[in-house]
């Protein structure tokens, strides 16, 4: 079958409506819960948060267990058709939001007001979309303004580190635990990882993602002006750095 978003970008275009339709089969919402084990939900209440923006949302997966947690949540993200899947989820599952939206990264402290949220996370592997350097400290500096002073900020991502140096090797289990599907990276380079999402009736997507470095985004954070930079490897830490697949960074603006 033909990739049906091929050439949509690389940002938030790229979800298209029949692609957002397949990406719940993909993420497996039970195997993803039982994965996460509660982490956002318990990191965020640690650190005495309660209006969190889920800048990602995608279909709502993270969003909507903030949520249930009791946290007062935001749900944004750049495309129509995933904040779409976002409030639909949410109906069906009985989950309330503070607020949702559709809104580019760029520009949530116009959307959205500044120091609104005592936490904003982007998970899943979504700041990935970002190809231009430039644009990534822009965004950061978005984030920034939006939180709070003392506010925490939550951005997980694939360990490019480990694919870059050693070969994709993903046992699969964190993330997109969807059954029957299959999702490597068919293009791998420093500059491009290009995923296939093939699906058990056919359908096939792609998706274009910028291999982050875990050093380099810790970087992206403290040059932003976060502080205290901490991360975890598939939800633990300390980790092993070569051996994780997803990693989480958590970073605090500082008081004022
Ligand atoms: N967090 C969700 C999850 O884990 O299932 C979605 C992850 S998906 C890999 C990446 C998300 O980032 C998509 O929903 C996409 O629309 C969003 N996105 C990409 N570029 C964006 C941008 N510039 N502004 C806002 N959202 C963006």
């Amino acid at each position: 079958m033909t990739i049906q978003n091929r050439n949509a970008g690389n940002q938030h275009e790229q979800y298209t409506p029949d692609f957002v339709d397949y990406w719940d089969d993909l993420v497996g919402w039970e195997g993803r819960t039982a994965s996460e084990g509660g982490f956002y939900e318990k990191l965020l209440k640690e650190a005495g948060a309660r209006e969190v923006v889920d800048v990602a949302s995608g279909t709502g997966f993270n969003a909507i267990n903030l949520a249930r947690s009791g946290l007062v949540v935001t749900a944004t993200d750049g495309s129509d058709n995933m904040i779409g899947k976002t409030r639909e989820n949410a109906q069906q599952m009985g989950v309330r939001f503070a607020h949702t939206q559709a809104a580019d990264w760029l520009n949530l402290p116009e959307e959205l007001g500044e120091e609104r949220f005592d936490a904003l996370v982007c998970l899943g592997n979504s700041f990935t979309h970002i190809f231009d350097h430039e644009e990534r400290r822009d965004i950061l500096e978005a984030f920034y303004k939006v939180l709070r002073p003392g506010g925490v900020i939550i951005i997980d991502h694939r360990n490019y580190d480990s694919m870059l140096d050693h070969g994709y090797s993903s046992s699969h289990q964190h993330y997109y635990t969807g059954k029957g599907v299959d999702a490597y990276p068919g293009t791998l380079h420093r500059q491009l990882a290009r995923f296939e999402y093939k699906f058990p009736d056919g359908a096939h997507f792609q998706l274009n993602m910028y291999p982050l470095r875990q050093d380099y985004v810790t970087h992206l954070l403290e040059d932003a002006g976060f502080r205290q930079v901490t991360r975890y490897g598939d939800f633990h830490r300390p980790y092993d750095r070569e051996n994780v697949d997803f990693v989480q960074q958590v970073a605090v603006k500082p008081e004022a």
